[in-house]
């Protein structure tokens, strides 16, 4: 896969395989994981190597520590539910370099699992720093990135270690990321439609501008919508916009021309007197066609526009949605985002998700089994749509 080799390409029996998992998983008050969603998501990388009688080595940052050792943001929560994930012992060690380590690794036996301590506890990690990748490197035969939400940062344990390790490559979670954003995207089943929403035009422009020459549609909601309908002479009220990006909006509904590209706005907004975002409550609300009035703020795509992107997403056999359509967080203006999630659901074409918001809209309406894929990893998605490239990723090409 793009000169980046698969786990299963690699031999790792008997190897000491040393895993940069993603558990970065919160902990409730007191200190237990309170969502295991990201360690369920581990469990087929490490169960592969187990089953092969590897000695696995799993290392992963927590939180923001900030190169401290911070007692909150320890991962040894982490390691009790692995193990009755697992149904087997893991040992936990409390730091990830050093000769307790490497001892402890080297007394590993085959089909046994080791947790390291957050790697965030030694400034070194997030600095890319040589000697601390080097001690990471050697307490590994095999490197495997799976932690594809990482895989945009040059840390010592997504970049810099692996240049010492010689055998390396890509667990099942980051193998899956590339089918879908790389390959589904790069080689979409047309029509192609792609659903942009989030608060700023700014964070997305870049991939806006790829996408323009992928996509045969793209639909256009939350907040950023009203800068491209300033770019069109509307008015927009108080609603969140970007008034130094209509320029660059008005490039890019240019560009969306020439390329033959539908760049959709939303026809309807509905739209508060008042917003209140710590409380979760609204004001009155009111559905607003074209222009909004001064003193009203849009916060969610109306029920033409929900009814025509339907449409839309029913006609294409490809659909990639990043960014929620609306002010997902309050009840009231989440509709128009978990419409679009049951409206890619019933779809029969394949269904790519990405972005916390929206994964979270399509499991609030409960619809994530009939999604192809939800991907994990928020600036590394964005960064792969845009055709970038990924230092982690780089890191393991040989
Ligand atoms: P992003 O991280 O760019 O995907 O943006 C997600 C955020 O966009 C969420 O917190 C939403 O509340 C926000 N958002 C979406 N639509 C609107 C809107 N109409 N007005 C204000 N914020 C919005």
């Amino acid at each position: 896969m793009n000169g980046v080799k698969l786990i299963k390409d690699v031999a790792v029996e008997g190897k000491r395989v040393f895993v940069r998992v993603d558990f970065n998983v919160p902990l409730d008050a007191q200190g237990n994981v309170s969502d295991e969603t990201r360690i369920v998501a581990a469990l087929p990388t490490i169960q592969f190597l187990l089953e092969r009688g590897a000695k696995v080595i799993l290392a992963s940052h927590l939180g923001r520590p900030k190169g401290q050792v911070v007692a909150k943001y320890s991962l040894r929560p982490v390691a009790q539910t692995l193990a009755t994930k697992l149904n087997q012992p893991i040992l936990f060690l409390e730091d990830c370099i050093g000769a307790v380590v490497e001892e402890a690794v080297q007394a590993m036996a085959e089909n046994s699992i080791v947790l390291l301590e957050n790697l965030r506890f030694h400034t070194e990690e997030e600095a890319n720093d040589l000697e601390f990748s080097k001690s990471l490197a050697r307490l590994a035969d095999v490197y495997v990135n799976d932690a594809f939400g990482t895989a945009h940062r040059a840390h010592a344990s997504t970049v810099g270690m692996v240049a010492f390790v010689p055998q390396k490559a890509v667990g099942f979670l980051i193998e899956k990321e590339l089918q879908y954003l790389e390959q589904k995207v790069g080689h979409p089943d047309r029509p192609f439609c792609v659903i942009l929403g989030g608060a700023k035009v700014s964070d997305k422009i870049h991939v806006i501008d790829a996408l323009l020459n992928k996509a045969d549609r793209i639909l256009i909601g939350g907040a950023m919508a009203y800068t491209f309908a300033l770019a069109q002479g509307q008015t927009v009220g108080s609603s969140l916009v970007e008034r130094d990006k209509v320029e660059l909006a008005l490039q890019l509904l240019q560009k969306a021309k020439s390329n033959e590209v539908a760049l959709c706005l939303p026809v309807d907004t509905v739209a508060t007197d008042k917003m209140d975002r710590e409380r979760r409550t609204l004001g009155t609300l009111k559905t607003f066609h074209g222009s909004i009035d001064e003193g009203w703020e849009g916060v969610d795509i109306g029920p033409k526009t929900t009814e025509i992107y339907t449409k839309f997403i029913h006609e294409a056999k490809t659909i990639l949605w990043n960014g929620p359509l609306g002010v997902f967080e309050i009840e009231a203006s989440a509709a128009g985002s978990i419409k679009i999630a049951q409206a890619m659901a019933a779809s029969t074409g394949t269904t790519i998700v990405g972005g916390g918001d929206c994964v979270k809209a399509i499991h609030q309406s409960g619809c994530a089994q009939q999604i192809s894929f939800l991907s994990t990893g928020g600036g590394a998605s964005l960064k792969l749509l845009e055709g970038k490239a990924l230092p982690g990723l780089e890191a393991l090409k040989q």
